[in-house]
């Protein structure tokens, strides 16, 4: 029961998240639950934190969901990292994802809209425009390079996180620094990463973009 409270827990605040699930969770485990658990807590006390950190999470989704007229809680997959979690700049509506088609493969792009966009068929009702999802990609890289950049910075952030009442707010910030402090630039989006760190990237007019940490941090990345 206990366990399964803890691997229900696990799974909820994406310490895993591939299609790996059990293989990728042992190893995942093993390098990451914080030394501040094996420590100073009891097992119980682990569960009973991890249980708390659940409901937060599930508070979150469902918080978030709410406001941005979302109607499923977790869209996003590995395929689709950005459903539900891309949202207008302009008019707080989220962005919704659009094929255009060709015949030639090459040419086939994958784009983001506004849902309110065309809300009433053949009326603008927003005037954002669509983003490319190669963009996004880039932007999750350029973000977590930023942050490696950055590393200084953003560790004295999270350090404060560690203090925090909030059990959901600790865990974030022990995950953001374990995951940043041995961390180097990378070149390629990583999804699993994406998971761990974003709530939402928020689009204005395809040339800035700010993307939401999952602890509220905010980080601005404008598009060239
Ligand atoms: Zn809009």
């Amino acid at each position: 029961m206990l366990s399964n409270e803890k691997y229900k827990g696990d799974a909820l605040l994406q310490k895993t998240y591939t299609v790996d699930f059990l293989t990728k969770k042992r190893a995942v485990n093993n390098g990451e639950v914080p030394m501040y658990y094996v420590e100073e807590s009891h097992p119980a006390i682990i569960d009973k934190e991890m249980h708390t950190a659940v409901q937060l999470e599930m508070e979150r989704r469902r918080a978030f969901a709410e406001k941005y007229n979302i109607s499923k809680l977790d869209y996003a997959t590995v395929d689709n990292p950005f459903a539900g979690r891309v949202i207008c700049g302009h008019c707080g509506s989220a962005f919704g994802r659009k094929v255009w088609n060709s015949t030639d493969e090459r040419l086939r792009r994958v784009v983001w809209r506004c849902n309110k966009k065309y809300e009433v068929k053949g009326k603008k009702s927003c005037e954002n425009k669509h983003i490319d999802d190669k963009v996004l990609y880039h932007v999750f890289v350029n973000t977590f390079n930023a942050m490696v950049e950055n590393k200084e910075y953003f560790m004295e952030k999270w350090k404060e996180g560690l203090k925090s009442e909030n059990v959901l707010v600790r865990y974030r910030a022990r995950q953001f620094i374990e995951i940043l402090k041995d961390a180097e630039i990378v070149e390629e989006f990583d999804v699993d990463m994406y998971f761990r760190w974003v709530e939402k990237m928020t689009v204005f007019d395809g040339k800035k973009i700010i993307v939401s940490l999952l602890d509220g941090t905010e980080i601005e990345v404008v598009v060239e």
